[in-house]
């Protein structure tokens, strides 16, 4: 409705809307990467959601998109896109593309980014979605992320936004040394946890309780 009615405006006005967005509920939670900042402005989430959900894709949830799956609240994308520390130019992993608007993000933020989703409708309608809006260069694969995508590896920085019960080995062993894992592990609510992979080992940090979908099993 909004769109007819203000014509050519239409999008200075969510372009607005974003600026407010990451001012009230990104830049006042702490986050502060201008990189990061910078994508949040530029990805259009409201390219991301449902129809019937527009109006609402510039407020503080998660919000459903097909098949019981959702599209992650926009402060939760912002603070896992900056725990990732990218800088430009890296290889990045994210397993659970959804609507693909993290997907989108990273490709701002990183050089190359590798996308899993289990479910194909999600994945070809993400696929389809991204290339409208110009993103080339992201590779996808539909089927479970749960084994990472080996044949890719190794990353800079691995994300997962499914909840995962126990840490899958496989994202470790992934990642470059240097490399950083962002992942929501446990029961609900999950904790986010950021984990390192150093010369010295592994180093995991709690960052806060978040609630994702679980990560689905081969054949569940
Ligand atoms: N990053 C997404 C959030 C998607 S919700 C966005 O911004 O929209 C989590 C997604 O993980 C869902 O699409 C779900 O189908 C997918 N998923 C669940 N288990 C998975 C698995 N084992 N492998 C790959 N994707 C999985």
């Amino acid at each position: 409705m909004f769109k007819e009615m203000l014509g050519p405006k239409y999008d200075a006005y969510l372009a607005f809307v974003r600026k407010q967005m990451i001012k009230d509920q990104i830049e006042s939670r702490g986050v502060r990467d201008p990189r990061v900042l910078a994508a949040m402005q530029k990805v259009c989430r409201h390219c991301f959601v449902t129809e019937d959900m527009v109006s609402r894709a510039y407020e503080d949830y998660p919000l459903p998109i097909h098949a019981n799956q959702t599209i992650s609240q926009p402060y939760i994308v912002a603070l896992m896109s900056e725990l990732m520390g990218l800088r430009g130019g890296e290889r990045v992993l994210e397993i659970g593309t959804g609507s693909g608007y993290q997907t989108a993000v990273l490709a701002e933020l990183a050089g190359t980014v590798d996308t899993v989703e289990i479910l194909p409708e999600l994945a070809r309608e993400a696929k389809a979605r991204l290339e409208k809006l110009g993103y080339s260069g992201i590779n996808y694969k539909i089927g479970s992320g749960e084994g990472g995508w080996p044949e890719r590896a190794p990353y800079d920085a691995i994300i997962v936004t499914c909840a995962a019960k126990t840490v899958p080995v496989a994202f470790t062993a992934q990642l470059k040394e240097g490399g950083r894992l962002v992942i929501p592990v446990g029961e609900e609510p999950q904790e986010l946890r950021l984990i390192t992979k150093t010369p010295a080992g592994l180093e995991e940090s709690n960052i806060c309780a978040v609630r994702f979908v679980p990560m689905l099993s081969r054949g569940s």
